[in-house]
């Protein structure tokens, strides 16, 4: 179990900026952007490494909430990036899949 499992039970407060019985999308507690929010299957699924093809409506369905939930927070026109890291050298920390929502400044490419 991992800190995002305690997040999805209420254990571990966070800012929730959306939730449904799929996913929650909350602000990251160290953001790296003026709007930073961790968007999350409720599913325990470690990494975009561990998908399978059953998982194509979930995911599906997170897409279409991250582009909603930008949307909502006002990142849609200026733009913004969304990023999931995998595994050590992709520089992930919490081993529940989750996509990075960065927003609100210019974003410099390519990642160090
Ligand atoms: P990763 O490095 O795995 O791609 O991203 C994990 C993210 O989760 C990090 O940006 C980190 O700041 C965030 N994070 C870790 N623990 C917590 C927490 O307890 N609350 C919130 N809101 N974010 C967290």
């Amino acid at each position: 179990m991992t800190i995002f499992t305690k997040i999805l039970k209420k254990e571990v407060p966070v800012d929730v900026v959306y939730e449904d019985d799929l996913c929650m999308a909350f602000r990251d507690i160290h953001p790296q952007a003026p709007t930073h929010v961790l968007v999350i299957p409720r599913k325990e699924i470690p990494s975009m490494a561990e998908i399978r093809p059953d998982d194509a409506v979930l995911l599906g369905h997170l897409m279409i909430k991250i582009t909603e939930i930008a949307a909502k927070l006002g990142l849609a026109e200026d733009g913004y990036r969304v990023v999931t890291n995998v595994r050590a050298f992709g520089g992930q920390t919490v081993n529940h899949l989750h996509f990075h929502v960065l927003g609100g400044r210019p974003l410099s490419w390519p990642p160090g």
